[in-house]
């Protein structure tokens, strides 16, 4: 049955000590729909309503009526989520609602629920599985013989990758994989059907197939990485009903957050364990499906009564988290997407806070700006405010900026890959030639990334001298050399000299254009695959960090110090009076007075992959990078700030079309009058072909109030229909 807001009147029949006990104690006054989600205990039910809505508050809310007012016995009840951060922010919102009662309710994640049944079979047995992801550093990860891998998940896929295509996996491509495999783990994709998963690392496959046999025949007991948890638990409650019964038994109640975001094997897993009782409540929301990249199936959830017949479904379109004009925008703004449940999120909040869109001229006088801003917010502002990006090195400048001028922060995911990769090595070890020469060992590390051509066979000459000369000198002097080898190398070993005590700033220019590392990356791009992207961005933000410096080894020093603070910074607790600083993916379920988005450019979101897939016909990925913009906008309750770079690592960038339809959205008199109003201005409809001033004739493929989608020779674009017109940059060929 499907019910609505203004129809659930006569259904419930309130337990009115509990709602009059959390609105006087908790403060929390919960709507009907919210009251009946919290009372309709047994059975099933999905409560599908947007950002803001009391999603989460009515999970916690009907574990509570659970507890104090049905009686039931807290370890009866387990409540699953997908990421670690949420499982913990659900228990603390938790125990902020119910203290004491708490401890024995079960927060989880998924794949903690899912090893504990693995465990469980395996009790007795403690030998028989082995666990390859985590720390690197822990014990049991050495290989098991010299001709083997370490028993780490990383490890064995390169291990693996290098065996068949006969060179090593880079680290974008390493990403690729794991992602194509984790795709294939959680689709319970059969093995017939894992080549018709798109993927572009090389031999994808098979690599995969042999993945899959060494963790079951390399060694003497079953090698488990996280994707294989879930599906070996299923599998185990599939094969054997003893356990699938006491897991059963176990738990009488079972609750799932952030539901949109589970994948097919998830779903399957779940539903085993809720078979005996069928006491499910699921709490999703479709728009903010973001992890379908990984499997997730969101689709599910709108077919959630194939698999649950007598379901309740229940909808909630009050967001109580955000001012108007935020909720409105973001309402207007999901509408872009097609593939979407309809629905009209809506609020009755005071009228007051403000979405705000800048451009900073790049990502140094962007983090400027942010710090001005921050500087002026007091420490319980500063705790309510967030800086949200979609990748994790958007990150660093930042931390950078704001360690300089002392405001202190919360970093929720941070890995500290940035600080390892190899082009911050290259670059420091450019730096380090500079003081010295002497080494080959330094040369031999960023050798083919510079001027001069030095081959595999000259460089094994070079690293059998060993008389502390000059690695250049002797390479003049000592090994064969081509001609034309002679005068690069003599410049390269001249411009590392004049580079002594140059400050860190114009050395990485030089070393990027004078010594040649830049051709040098374009060549290894080409070569290994990596996205040039990445690398510009990793450049960039050297640049920015070596710009504040004096000295190269101030500079070193400061990688150094901005590494520490990073691994401190993950260790604070939110609970301090300390500024968030998160990934959009991890900053779902979450929500602050300030949001500053940054980093928003069209390239990192939607990415450039997202452009390409688009351009090609294929909508999904671009529709999942809306939905991720989505997500971090309904973050904000009071202030939400659009942040974007004119330039990024020296390349020119443009604002992301996200920002400009939000702008559109925004100034939607101003925009509509001066599309439609002036004179000259045709009204454009998908199908016409026009004229661009610089893009050249494309063809209409889309349009969006005053934003335009236009399909030109080279790429896909979006433009403002206003400003081509002021400015005179359109004209219209012909029309449909
Ligand atoms: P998201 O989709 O982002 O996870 P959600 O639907 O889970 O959001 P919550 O985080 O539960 O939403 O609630 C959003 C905000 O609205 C919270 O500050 C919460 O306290 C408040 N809220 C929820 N329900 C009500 C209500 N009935 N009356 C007033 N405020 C409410
Ligand atoms: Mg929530």
């Amino acid at each position: 049955m499907m019910t609505t807001e203004a129809a659930t009147d006569t259904i419930i029949d309130l337990p009115l000590n509990y709602f009059a006990y959390i609105q006087n104690e908790l403060g929390v006054s919960l709507n009907k729909i919210q009251k009946q989600a919290v009372t309709q205990t047994e059975g099933a039910v999905l409560l599908l309503a947007s950002p803001g809505s009391g999603k989460t508050t009515t999970l916690l809310m009907r574990i509570g009526y659970l507890v104090r007012e049905l009686g039931v016995h807290p370890s009866r009840i387990k409540a699953v989520t997908f990421s670690r951060a949420s499982a913990n922010e659900m228990k603390e919102r938790f125990s902020r609602y119910f203290p004491g009662q708490h401890a024995q309710v079960q927060f989880s994640t998924i794949h903690s629920l899912c090893f504990e049944i693995v465990r469980e079979h395996y009790r007795g047995e403690p030998d028989s599985f082995q666990i390859i992801e985590g720390s690197m550093d822990q014990a049991g990860v050495r290989s098991a013989s010299p001709d083997q891998p370490p028993l780490y998940k990383q490890a064995i896929l390169r291990h693996i990758y290098k065996s068949i295509n006969g060179e090593p996996l880079t680290d974008d491509q390493m990403e690729e994989l794991t992602t194509y495999i984790s795709y294939v783990k959680n689709k319970m994709l059969s093995e017939d059907q894992w080549g018709a998963v798109k993927v572009s690392v090389a031999q994808a496959e098979r690599v995969l197939r042999e993945y899959e046999r060494f963790k079951r025949t390399s060694h003497s007991c079953l090698l488990v990485d996280y994707d294989d948890m879930l599906t070996l638990a299923n599998d185990l409650l599939d094969r054997h009903p003893a356990l699938l019964s006491a897991y059963q038994e176990r738990y009488d109640y079972l609750l799932t957050d952030e539901s949109q975001d589970t994948s097919l094997v998830q779903h399957e897993l779940i539903s085993k364990l809720v078979k005996r009782h069928g006491n499910l409540f699921v709490v999703a929301d479709d728009d903010q499906s973001i992890y379908s990249w990984r499997g997730a199936e969101p689709e599910y959830l709108l077919h959630f009564r194939d698999y649950y017949p007598s379901a309740e479904v229940l909808f909630m379109e009050q967001n109580y988290r955000s001012v108007p004009v935020i909720v409105n925008t973001a309402d207007r703004f999901i509408r872009r997407n097609k593939q979407r449940y309809d629905k009209k999120m809506y609020t009755e909040n005071e009228d007051e806070g403000t979405i705000h869109i800048h451009t900073a001229a790049d990502s140094r006088a962007q983090a400027a700006y942010l710090v001005e801003e921050l500087r002026s917010l007091d420490s319980d502002q500063l705790a309510s405010s967030a800086i949200l990006y979609r990748n994790n090195a958007s990150s660093i400048a930042m931390v950078h900026a704001l360690d300089q001028a002392a405001i202190p922060f919360y970093i929720k995911d941070m890995d500290n890959r940035f600080f390892s990769h190899w082009v911050v090595e290259d670059i420091l070890n450019f730096m380090r030639m500079t003081f010295t020469d002497k080494r080959a060992d330094l040369l031999h590390k960023i050798h083919l990334k510079m001027n001069g051509y030095i081959s595999k066979q000259q460089m094994a000459e070079l690293l059998s001298i060993d008389n502390q000369e000059s690695v250049f000198d002797n390479l003049l002097r000592h090994v064969p050399l081509k001609d034309y080898q002679i005068k690069p190398l003599e410049a390269v070993r001249d411009t590392l000299r004049e580079m002594k005590g140059m400050p860190p700033l114009p050395a990485i220019r030089v070393i990027r254009e004078r010594l040649g590392y830049d051709k040098g990356l374009d060549k290894l791009c080409e070569w290994q695959g990596h996205r040039k992207d990445n690398l510009n961005e990793i450049l960039g933000t050297l640049e920015e960090i070596a710009g504040t410096q004096e000295s190269m080894e101030a500079f070193a020093a400061r990688l150094k110090e901005l590494e520490a603070a990073l691994k401190t910074s993950k260790r604070h607790r939110q609970d301090q009076q300390l500024l968030t600083l998160s990934t959009f993916h991890s900053a779902k379920g979450l929500e602050f007075e300030r949001v500053y988005m940054i980093d928003l450019m069209d390239g990192m979101i939607p990415s450039s992959e997202d452009i390409k897939a688009y351009s090609s016909g294929d909508e999904s990925r671009m529709e999942e990078a809306v939905r991720l913009f989505y997500v971090g906008m309904t973050r904000a309750k009071q202030q939400l700030e659009l942040i974007s770079c004119r330039e990024r690592g020296g390349e020119k960038t443009g604002e992301s079309r996200f920002v400009s339809h939000v702008r559109s959205l925004l100034q939607p008199e101003q925009a509509a009058s001066s599309a439609e109003g002036s004179v000259n201005s045709p009204a454009i409809r998908p199908g016409d072909s026009i004229k661009h001033r610089s893009f050249g004739t494309g063809e209409v493929t889309g349009v969006n109030g005053d934003l335009v989608d236009i399909r030109f020779a080279q790429e896909l674009r979006t433009l403002s229909l206003r400003v081509c017109l002021e400015m005179g940059l359109l004209e219209v060929l012909s029309t449909e």
